[in-house]
């Protein structure tokens, strides 16, 4: 039985995690999609919030599980049982960084290996930050994530604006860390 682990901050999953997960879970006999529970970046859902909106977003999906995990990505990715670790590429900049990741984790765990995916080109464009900077502003989000995830991204941005008004002094960005 192949088992690969697709790892990331998902916050929020978009359409291009979920054409991975999709291809991935195709390929392999089970995917396990590791939510990473303390990304050294700012986050707008917590972790429970993101395992959420990634297991409705992959529902349909028979050999897929949705998990949260800390700690090293190899060390789950044992736990879980799964040899492979799945990535998706963008372009050149995710291959330098997804390279480089690819040689340290190959160093501390060699019996495991990571797979990248090229990205479907319909979503090249498409990473969780610039998703979250043009929601914030109001932008139709639409053809980017699937429907529960744009009704989640307006509450928070709403919950966010009445704040915003009630307050005028220095309001919380909506992309401050929770
Ligand atoms: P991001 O903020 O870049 O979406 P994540 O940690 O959530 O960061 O991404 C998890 C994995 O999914 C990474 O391997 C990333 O390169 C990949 N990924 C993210 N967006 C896309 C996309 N639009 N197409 C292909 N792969 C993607």
């Amino acid at each position: 039985m192949k088992i690969a682990l697709y790892p990331g901050t998902f916050d929020p999953v978009t359409n291009g995690h979920i054409d991975i997960a999709v291809r991935a879970a195709g390929i392999f006999d089970e995917l396990v999609v590791g939510v990473y529970d303390a990304p050294p970046k700012t986050i707008v859902f917590n972790t429970e919030e993101r395992v959420a909106l990634m297991k409705k977003a992959l529902e349909r999906l028979r050999n897929v599980r949705v998990e949260p995990y800390a700690g090293l990505t190899v060390d789950f990715a044992r736990q879980t049982g799964a040899k492979v670790i799945v990535r998706g590429l963008r372009g050149v900049t995710d291959f330098e960084y997804e390279f480089q990741i690819a040689l340290m984790n190959k160093k501390l765990a060699p019996d495991v290996e990571m797979v990248c995916l090229m990205t479907n080109v319909e979503y090249l464009f498409l990473n969780a930050t610039r998703l979250k900077e043009v929601a914030a502003l109001g932008a139709d989000i639409s053809t980017l994530v699937p429907q529960h995830v744009v009704a989640a991204l307006g509450e928070k941005f709403e919950a966010w604006q009445k704040t915003r008004r009630k307050s005028c002094q220095n309001p919380v960005s909506p992309l401050a860390p929770i």
